[in-house]
């Protein structure tokens, strides 16, 4: 094995499936003059083509990962001072919207093993006011939807699922995004398809479809005998250039998310004798999709931990990631000094003190899932001999 080698990166042309059929689209939409969705036809028949490769009614596409989240709140008409349910390990932009809508994030624990929220840590943070749960499926592992679903069904409180990790992740045989009464998705530079920048939400149900749409679209009743805007609502549109582009990585999806599986596993055989290091745990029979490959550095054999691990590794040139993200979102400024809205500190003004009690002793797997992860970067462009020098290098790092 060569001592470095650069590895196919999902933030350039070497890690992603981007080309001809992208350039032939997008040359389209400029000769078209046409950019905005409101007119053209890229973006709608994307989200047609999305719906139907989901076993979904509706898609709809917006300007980010973020948006889709914020839409799908929207769609769900919360009060002020509303609970929603989520998990402390994910993206800002899962969590931000839920301030946006006046809504109050209740952090959920994690199951140390899989990252993910479960039936129990979400029935553990239920109340009275609870509203909404939103489950993230990290890394491309699909959380445990039946166990999810009993709690939420009992508690009659709808799921949003975030699937920006997770496109085609399945579940006892069911993808992903269909669990819930909505999903959403990220076309960020990194996810398993891009257009820079770009969400989708998805549903099965006609009126929250409808609120769907209207808060994509400044609440203005497109199509409508007498439109008006309806109620408060943003442009999250996604243009036709972006359309373009998802349109023409949309075929690109499925075979990606095979390749990203099939070296994925070539790893995981390749690290089974290794005692210090644990493959991505998930339900036997499910289907992770490898957004990234997330494995548990054991620090009371591998001196140093994730940490370390990750320095020799960069050593070698692999760019990993220990602890994900650098803190739990309940530690970071936003929540730990509510900054909100000027100096008004709402919506969290509304809070019950459970809901913000961010202690620790609360959240044990949690931090145990951040202090052991390392996160190695994944790509549909990987080959085997990329494989064999993660594997050789990781081998290297733990001995
Ligand atoms: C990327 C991501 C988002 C946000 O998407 P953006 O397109 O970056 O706004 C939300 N949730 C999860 C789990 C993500 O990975």
């Amino acid at each position: 094995m060569p001592r470095a080698m650069r590895l196919p990166s999902d933030q350039d042309a070497s890690g992603r499936t981007l080309g001809q059929e992208e350039i032939a689209a997008l040359a389209e939409v400029i000769r078209s003059g046409t950019l905005t969705s409101t007119k053209g036809t890229f973006v709608s028949r994307f989200e047609s083509r999305f719906a139907s490769l989901m076993g979904v009614k509706h898609a709809a596409a917006c300007a980010s990962g973020t948006a889709a989240i914020h839409t799908a709140l929207a769609a769900l008409d919360l009060e002020p001072g509303d609970e929603v349910i989520t998990t402390a390990i994910t993206d800002m932009g899962a969590v931000a919207p839920i301030l946006y809508q006046g809504a109050v994030p209740v952090f959920a624990d994690v199951d140390p093993q899989t990252f993910n929220v479960t039936g129990a840590s979400i029935a553990a943070r239920l109340t009275k006011r609870t509203r909404a749960i939103i489950v993230t499926h990290l890394f491309g592992n699909p959380a445990d939807m039946t166990a999810i679903m009993e709690v939420a069904q009992d508690a009659k409180v709808p799921v949003v699922e975030d699937c920006a990790q997770a496109y085609c992740a399945q579940h006892r045989g069911q993808n992903v995004g269909t669990f819930g009464v909505l999903a959403c998705y990220s076309l960020q530079q990194g996810k398993h398809i891009t257009t820079g920048e770009g969400g989708i939400v998805t549903t099965n149900d006609d009126h929250l479809a409808r609120r769907v749409r209207l808060f994509i679209n400044k609440a203005w009743g497109y199509g409508d005998p007498d439109p008006d805007h309806y109620f408060l609502a943003l442009n999250y549109r996604m243009t036709e250039l972006q359309g373009a582009v998802a349109f023409a990585q949309l075929p690109k999806l499925v075979p990606s998310v095979c390749r990203r599986i099939a070296r994925a596993q070539e790893l995981t055989t390749r690290l089974r004798s290794n005692a210090g290091l644990r493959a991505p745990a998930y339900v036997p029979g499910d289907v992770h999709v490898y957004w990234k490959y997330p494995l548990r550095v054991d620090e009371r054999i591998v001196v140093g931990g994730a940490e370390a691990v990750a320095q020799r590794l960069a050593k070698r040139g692999i760019a990993s990631a220990p602890r994900y993200i650098k803190k739990p979102a309940f530690a970071c400024e936003v929540f730990a000094r509510q900054r909100t809205f000027g100096e008004s500190r709402y919506p969290f003004t509304l809070a019950t003190n459970a809901a913000l009690d961010y202690t620790p002793e609360r959240f044990p797997g949690t931090f145990d899932a951040l202090s052991a992860v390392l996160v190695l970067p994944w790509s549909e462009c990987y080959t085997e001999e990329h494989v064999e020098f993660l594997a050789s290098a990781l081998a290297e790092a733990t001995a």
